[in-house]
């Protein structure tokens, strides 16, 4: 890896939640920060393009802008993500084919546009953002732990592809983090995760962003193909 700060880095959905964190993160280490987002305000020296993970014509020209103005992309975070929570009788193809088309399709659109510029700099970082779920399951998840396992291969893949080229892709596997997404579920499920996490507090979206920035690092050169977990223990064995 070059130098670290001052290198190209690119957050999905850096709005808010996770990828909000994550992205103030390596502001602060002075990296040049850019998201693809959809809606919202971005956070301090926060590059913003708008585009849409389901699309790949807006993925593709939202790269080429990054590229133009921050060089080619050497760290890129697939961050954006959705639920559309419902029991498996009840779960329309509509909301199984959103949750696949923006958790796992759109990380794979990402994934392959940042690979052009890592393989020609010889160098890059892949960080997919899972979910304790991908391994635990989640009742009324089924649509949405089948895109966070399949993130799983997908980095894994692209280690066996890539990883002789200086490329690592990994998996952020957060359990429970305060964000509106999680502020949706029913009280009850709240508490009763609650009561299954060992840290016996729910995470907070910095624990997630410490653990990308680790993985992105000069440290993290010889780790790919993992799947770290940040979830105080909720998924531990799984
Ligand atoms: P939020 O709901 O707070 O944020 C989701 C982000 O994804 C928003 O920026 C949203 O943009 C963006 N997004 C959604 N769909 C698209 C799309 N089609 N194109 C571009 N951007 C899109 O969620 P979190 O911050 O909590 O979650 C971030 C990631 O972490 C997700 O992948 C989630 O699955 C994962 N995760 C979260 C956990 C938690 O406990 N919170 C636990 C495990 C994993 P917009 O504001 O425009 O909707």
């Amino acid at each position: 890896m070059s130098e670290q700060g001052g290198r190209s880095v690119l957050v999905t959905g850096a709005n808010r939640g996770i990828g909000r964190a994550i992205a103030e993160r390596f502001v602060a280490a002075g990296d040049k920060v850019a998201t693809i987002y959809r809606s919202g305000e971005l956070p301090e020296g926060v590059l913003g393009v708008v585009g849409d993970v389901r699309d790949t014509a807006s993925i593709d020209a939202a790269f080429t802008e990054v590229e133009a103005q921050h060089g080619p992309v050497e760290v890129v975070v697939a961050n954006a993500g959705v639920t559309r929570d419902q029991l498996l009788m009840r779960m329309s193809d509509e909301d199984f084919d959103t949750v696949l088309d923006t958790n796992l399709a759109g990380a794979f659109r990402v994934a392959r546009r940042a690979s052009k510029g890592m393989i020609r700099l010889r160098r890059g970082r892949v960080v997919l953002i899972s979910s304790v779920v991908a391994m635990y399951g989640g009742p009324g998840q089924v649509n949405y732990s089948a895109s966070k396992a399949g993130l799983i291969g997908m980095a894994r893949s692209i280690t066996r592809e890539l990883g002789g080229r200086g490329i690592t892709a990994n998996v952020v596997a957060p359990g429970f983090i305060d964000t509106a997404m999680t502020q949706a579920l029913p009280e009850k499920q709240q508490q009763a995760y609650l009561a299954a996490i060992p840290a016996g507090r729910f995470g907070a979206v910095d624990d997630v962003a410490a653990a990308v920035h680790f993985l992105a690092s000069d440290a993290a050169a010889y780790i790919s193909g993992a799947v770290i977990p940040v979830d105080g223990g909720l998924g531990m064995g799984h």
